[in-house]
């Protein structure tokens, strides 16, 4: 029997370097379904925020630009976009500037009131249209879809989190020591996590995966079978119908 695409929602969280990007897109891939990266909507926020010369902690100023911001965001896990108006943003939201700013940013209530509501938004529009969608973040299970009918919440220990950061940040052309990326790493966490509006943190239904030892293709193949075991794909009678 085909199994079917995924219908509704799963929700990945997790701080930086567990894999949490990687695995979300292939698992949207395998499943037929979206992909949103929040993260790159704070990022894009902080870009604004950082380019009208503001201190990142600036809510009076910086609540009307992420108001007035023309964001859009793609959903295709093999090319997920980030464009402000027609400008695509994907790359220059990665770099040094924005990473050192952005938990001070998406710390703000307004900030995270509004991007909260244009990714309900965004997830209505594809599960509406009949897409499953897989959203990453920090607070998609606890806040922007508690009700998802799977969330996983993925850790690493400090040491694999920064090599694969360092990584990845090779890999994008953005050189740097794994010293250096572990104290950034660990630095945003405890930013992130200690924050009063929609901290880093597991859901208490969250399925919990140390990625530690564990390789991406492998938490993948997990996923698929959490998923099959909760029976969240649409059989292809479904799926014709719709
Ligand atoms: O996922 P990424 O590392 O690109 O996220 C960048 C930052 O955006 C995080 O460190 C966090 O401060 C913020 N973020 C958030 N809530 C989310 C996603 C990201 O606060 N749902």
């Amino acid at each position: 029997m085909d199994a079917g695409d995924l219908r509704g929602v799963i929700a990945l969280d997790g701080p930086s370097g567990t894999g949490k990007s990687t695995v979300a897109r292939r698992l949207a891939r395998r499943l037929g379904a979206r992909y949103l990266d929040t993260g790159a909507m704070y990022r894009a926020v902080t870009l604004a925020t950082l380019r009208a010369g503001l201190d990142p902690d600036d809510e009076a100023r910086i609540v009307p630009i992420a108001e007035g911001l023309d964001l859009r965001m793609g959903t295709d896990p093999d090319r997920s976009t980030v464009h402000i108006g027609d400008e695509d943003v994907a790359a220059e939201i990665r770099g040094r500037p924005v990473t050192l700013a952005v938990s001070a940013v998406s710390a703000i209530p307004g900030v995270r009131e509004l991007l909260k509501a244009e990714q309900r938004a965004i997830i209505q529009r594809e599960v509406g249209g009949g897409h499953g969608i897989v959203v990453e973040g920090r607070d998609i299970g606890t806040a922007v879809a508690p009700d998802a009918p799977l969330k996983v919440f993925l850790t690493a220990s400090s040491d694999a989190r920064a090599l694969r950061r360092a990584r990845q940040d090779a890999a994008e052309g953005r050189p740097s020591t794994v010293d250096a990326t572990r104290l950034d790493v660990d630095r945003r966490d405890r930013l992130d996590s200690s924050r009063s509006a929609s901290p880093l943190r597991a859901a208490d239904d969250a399925v919990r995966l140390d990625t530690t030892d564990l390789d991406l293709a492998g938490v993948v193949d997990l996923l698929l079978t959490i998923v099959d075991e909760r029976g969240l794909r649409g059989v292809a009678a479904e799926r014709a119908g719709r």
